[in-house]
């Protein structure tokens, strides 16, 4: 299904990409008499801000997508381990990602790629396994109603989402049926006997609720039987309790990541591959997820598979590896564009996401495919230039031989971003001082000529003095 056509140059780019066999995109859109990552000829001027806004937002949906896996919680530094965290440590998680840009998506809109959030913001799923009671302890108020107790993973939840309403509001629930969130030595009212009471609740309140067999059990060493009463079980308990889209029966998380072996353990691998009958019904699994492993693939990238979705596990020693890996670059997350009607993905593709690339899969998922260039974004955002508003005339003086610092830098007719690019430049390139500084834009330039005697003007942060 194609969507209706609401950006007609989109399917240009398409095409164009198409004809030209990929990549000479950029060096079209390059061309002096146009605006930068300006759109072909016939275009409004709104599809060029939105284009600008890619650039400034660095945009990437076939980047990753980190999948958190919790399980315990405790209030008591002694008692954290692997997979107990405090809540001290989860709410500084919370914080983290929150501070970094991540908006919550649900598991749902993951498998679905429905991924609806703002620009330039990245997705994240929160998942907590096993229905531990301190995840969700509850308190009954004296007008019989109940509330999550803060001491617990859904009270530090929910308290994070009411200050952060611009964060998302979801998490997934791996449920053992046998388990429900219930220990009768905390209290009464956390004993099984409320486990429906949770159950509603997490519905009422935004959350899913998924399938994590009814006691716990390693499928990879489990028989047909077994299976099909475990997670179809499972399925059926979950299919009571819960409707609309909070029911996430089908999507299973595998028990220790247990997997079943293809080979040792067909029969039972078929049936997490292709569905199974259990008590007349046919089910079939649309999503499972393992234990850790790292982020998961975006679900525009070529490489996405639902049957093999890999989790950050949030023990502090191994977050903080991914949390920067996710800051320093060597990990690309994905980036929204604001539209989850469309895919978008820079060109140049970074490298390792090269693999990932197929605009086929794209066209199938019904999404409409949106290439920038990101020449454009050499030039810094402005709140990241050092040195605020005031031009450091110091840096350079007229009549010196400079050098550029990086790849991809633009030459420009104007002290602008507006400016027309005359030249993108490589790395170390010969320049020589004409004039400047100007500040405009948020950025300090610099006139500069070439040593094919091309003048223009160039952002300060890419320029050095020549080694002399
Ligand atoms: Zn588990």
């Amino acid at each position: 299904m194609i969507t209706t056509s609401r950006r007609p140059w989109i399917v240009f780019l398409i095409a164009a990409l198409i004809l030209a066999g990929m990549g000479s995109l950029a060096s079209a859109q390059s061309t002096p008499e146009m605006p930068p990552g300006a759109p072909p000829a016939g275009t409004s001027v709104s599809k060029v801000a939105e284009v600008a806004n890619l650039q400034k937002v660095h945009a990437d949906e076939l980047g990753v997508v980190p999948v958190m896996m919790y399980h315990a919680f405790t209030s008591d530094p002694s008692l954290a381990a692997e997979y107990v965290k405090t809540l001290d440590d989860f709410r500084s998680d919370l914080q983290w990602l929150y501070d970094h840009d991540f908006h919550v998506i649900s598991v749902r809109n993951l498998l679905e790629n429905r991924i609806d959030v703002p620009a330039g913001k990245h997705p994240v799923v929160l998942t907590f396994d096993d229905s531990l009671a301190s995840q969700f302890l509850i308190d009954k108020g004296p007008d019989g109603t109940y509330t999550p107790r803060p001491a617990s993973g859904v009270g530090v939840l929910e308290s994070f989402f009411a200050r952060h309403p611009d964060f998302g509001h979801t998490g997934f629930f791996a449920v053992v049926p046998n388990y429900c969130f219930s220990d009768s030595e905390i209290d009464e009212i956390n004993a099984y006997a409320t486990c429906d009471v949770k159950i509603a609740w997490l519905v009422a309140h935004g959350y899913e609720i998924g399938n994590h067999t009814l006691t716990h059990t390693d499928l990879g060493k489990s028989t047909p039987d077994q299976f099909a009463e475990e997670v179809g079980g499972t399925a059926q308990w979950i299919d009571e309790r819960v409707t609309g889209p909070a029911n996430m029966s089908r999507t299973l998380v595998l028990p220790y990541g247990g997997r079943p072996d293809p080979k040792s353990n067909q029969d039972v691998f078929v049936m997490l591959r292709d569905g199974f009958w259990y008590q007349g019904q046919q089910i079939i699994l649309n999503g499972v997820f393992d234990v850790g492993g790292g982020p998961a693939y975006s679900p525009s990238s070529s490489a996405w598979k639902a049957a093999n979705l890999p989790r950050v596990n949030a023990d502090p020693s191994v977050l903080d590896y991914w949390f920067t890996q996710f800051t320093n670059g060597d990990v690309i997350l994905y980036t929204s564009d604001g539209n989850p009607d469309t895919v978008t993905v820079p060109n140049p593709i970074p490298d390792f996401l090269e693999n990932e690339f197929d605009p086929q899969v794209i066209a199938d998922s019904g999404k409409q495919l949106v290439r920038y260039d990101t020449a454009d974004v050499r030039e810094p955002s402005a709140s990241t230039t050092t040195g605020g508003a005031s031009p450091n005339a110091d840096a350079f003086v007229v009549g010196a031989a400079v050098i550029t610092t990086d790849d991809g830098v633009r030459l420009r007719s104007d002290p602008s971003t507006e400016g027309d690019i005359l030249a993108t430049l490589g790395q170390n390139k010969n320049l020589t001082i004409k004039g400047g500084p100007v500040e405009a834009d948020g950025f300090t330039w610099w006139q500069v000529t070439t040593h094919r005697g091309t003048t223009g003007w160039i952002v300060e942060d890419f320029l050095a003095n020549a080694p002399s």
